[in-house]
C-alpha cells in the first residue's frame, strides 16, 4: 500500500465504523453569537462543548485590548521568540504568569500543545523516563516521543500503580519526569495531587502538572489544582494553556527552578515557530486580570456544574467520577453515543462527541462542557432534553 492507499484505508475504516457518525465531527461553527450561543446552518444553538469555562470569550475588556493590540502593533509577529518575534507584550505576559503563580521563570509558547511539547521534550532526553497517566492528553504523548525519553503509562489517578512503577525503576526514578494534569480532558476528573506529589519527593522524580482545563476552574485566584491543594512550593513545573478560560490561543510553562529559562535555547517548540500575535498576547493578558479577580465567576461555574451533573445523574445517565465543568456522559456504543448527540443537536443543543480509541477505557462519550456565562435556564432545557432522549439512548 502507498502512502495515499493508506489515507484511503484510514477512511474507509472510519466510515464502516459509524457512517452517519462523520457529521459530528469538526462542524461548521457559521457565527458565534456570546459565550453560550452560535449559528450551526440554520440552527440558534445552546454552545455546551466549549472550553470557554469563565465566559469570556466577549468580554470588552479582552476585545479592547485586542483591537489596541492590532492597530498598534499589526497583525503578526511573522517570527520565533528567538528571532524578531519577542515583543514586549510576550515578556510582560511572562512576567505576569509568573507573578501570579509565585513563581520565578516562566516561558510562553505558541499554544499549550507546543507548551508541552517544548517542556517535556525540554527536560527529559535518550536514558530518562517519563511517566504519564494513562488518560494523557495528545500533546503529552507527543513531548514523550520528542523527548527519546523511555515512555512509561500508570493506570489513570491510581498512586498505587504509580508507587509500583517508580519502585521497579530503581536509580532511574531520580531521571524520571511524572506528568499528570489538574483536570483530565476527557472525565472531568481531577488528579490525587498530595499523594503524587509524596511519592515524587520519595522518589527523587520530576513533577510537571498542566492545569489546561482547571486553571481559572480550581483555587482561590483560579491557579488550578496546584492552589486548591496547596502544592505550589512542591510541584516542579507547571503547564497550562490560554485556549480554554483565557478565551485566546498560545500557552505556558511557570517554574521555581532556574534552570526553565535554558528551555528557550533547546526546544524547539520553542524556537521555531513564530510566536503568539499582539492582539493574542494582549487579549491573554486583560483575562488573566479578570480570571484573578474571577472569584465569583468561578463560584457561578460550580453551581451551574453541580446543576448539570446532578439531573444527569438522577435522569440515570453513567457520568465521569467527579462533578466539574467537564461533565461526561458514558455510553457503551458509539451508536449509543451518535443517538444521544442527534437527539441534542435536534433540540439545538451542541455537544462533543467522543468515540474510541480517543474516549477512555473503550467507551464513547457525549462530552459537556459548562461555563459561567450559561443561564440557569438554559441549563434546565439541556437537563429536560437528556431526560427526554434517555429513553432512546438507552433502550
Ligand atoms: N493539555 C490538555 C490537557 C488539553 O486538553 C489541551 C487542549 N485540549 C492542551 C494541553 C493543548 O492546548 P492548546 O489548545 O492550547 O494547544
Amino acid at each position: 500500500m502507498n502512502l495515499l492507499e493508506k489515507l484511503d484505508a484510514a477512511a474507509a475504516a472510519r466510515k464502516a465504523q459509524l457512517p452517519e457518525g462523520l457529521a459530528a465531527f469538526g462542524i461548521p461553527i457559521d457565527e458565534s453569537y456570546s459565550a453560550t450561543e452560535a449559528r450551526i446552518g440554520e440552527r440558534r444553538v445552546l454552545m455546551l462543548g466549549t472550553n470557554n469555562y469563565l465566559g469570556l470569550s466577549f468580554s470588552s475588556e479582552c476585545r479592547e485590548a485586542a483591537h489596541k493590540a492590532i492597530d498598534r502593533e499589526g497583525t503578526g509577529t511573522t517570527g520565533s521568540r528567538m528571532a524578531n518575534g519577542n515583543y514586549y507584550g510576550h515578556r510582560a505576559l511572562e512576567r505576569e504568569l509568573a507573578e501570579f503563580y509565585h513563581c520565578r521563570e516562566c516561558i510562553v509558547f505558541t499554544t499549550g500543545y507546543q507548551a508541552n511539547l517544548g517542556t517535556i521534550s525540554g527536560l527529559a532526553g535518550v536514558g530518562d523516563v517519563v511517566l504519564i497517566d494513562g488518560d494523557a492528553h495528545a500533546s503529552i504523548y507527543d513531548g514523550c516521543i520528542l523527548s527519546g525519553a523511555d515512555v512509561i503509562r500508570f493506570r489513570h489517578n491510581d498512586v498505587v500503580d504509580l508507587e509500583k512503577r517508580l519502585r521497579r525503576l530503581g536509580d532511574r526514578s531520580r531521571n524520571t519526569l511524572i506528568v499528570i494534569e489538574g483536570i483530565y480532558s476527557m472525565l472531568g476528573d481531577q488528579a490525587p495531587l498530595a499523594e503524587i506529589v509524596k511519592l515524587k519527593n520519595v522518589y527523587q522524580s520530576t513533577l510537571l502538572l498542566d492545569e489546561a482545563h482547571s486553571l481559572g476552574v480550581l483555587g482561590e485566584t483560579g491557579q488550578g489544582l496546584v492552589e486548591k491543594a496547596r502544592m505550589i512550593d512542591e510541584v516542579d513545573f507547571i503547564t497550562g494553556t490560554f485556549s480554554k478560560s483565557l478565551c485566546g490561543i498560545g500557552g505556558f510553562c511557570v517554574s521555581n527552578h532556574p534552570q526553565l529559562n535554558q528551555l528557550r535555547y533547546i526546544s524547539h517548540p520553542y524556537i521555531f515557530t513564530a510566536s503568539p500575535s499582539p492582539a493574542t498576547i494582549a487579549s491573554t493578558r486583560a483575562a488573566l486580570k479578570l480570571l484573578r479577580d474571577g472569584y465569583s465567576l468561578r463560584e457561578q461555574l460550580w453551581r451551574n456544574a453541580h446543576q448539570l451533573y446532578s439531573c444527569l445523574k438522577e435522569t440515570g445517565y453513567c457520568l465521569g467520577p467527579e462533578p466539574g465543568p467537564i461533565v461526561a456522559v458514558l455510553l457503551d456504543s458509539p451508536k449509543q453515543a451518535l443517538t444521544l448527540w442527534n437527539g441534542l443537536m435536534a433540540h439545538d443543543i451542541y455537544v462533543n462527541l467522543v468515540l474510541p480509541p480517543a474516549a477512555p477505557e473503550g467507551k464513547s462519550l457525549v462530552r459537556c462542557s459548562i461555563n459561567a456565562a450559561h443561564t440557569a435556564e438554559q441549563i434546565g432545557r439541556v437537563c429536560e432534553t437528556f431526560s427526554k432522549l434517555y429513553p432512546a439512548v438507552t433502550q
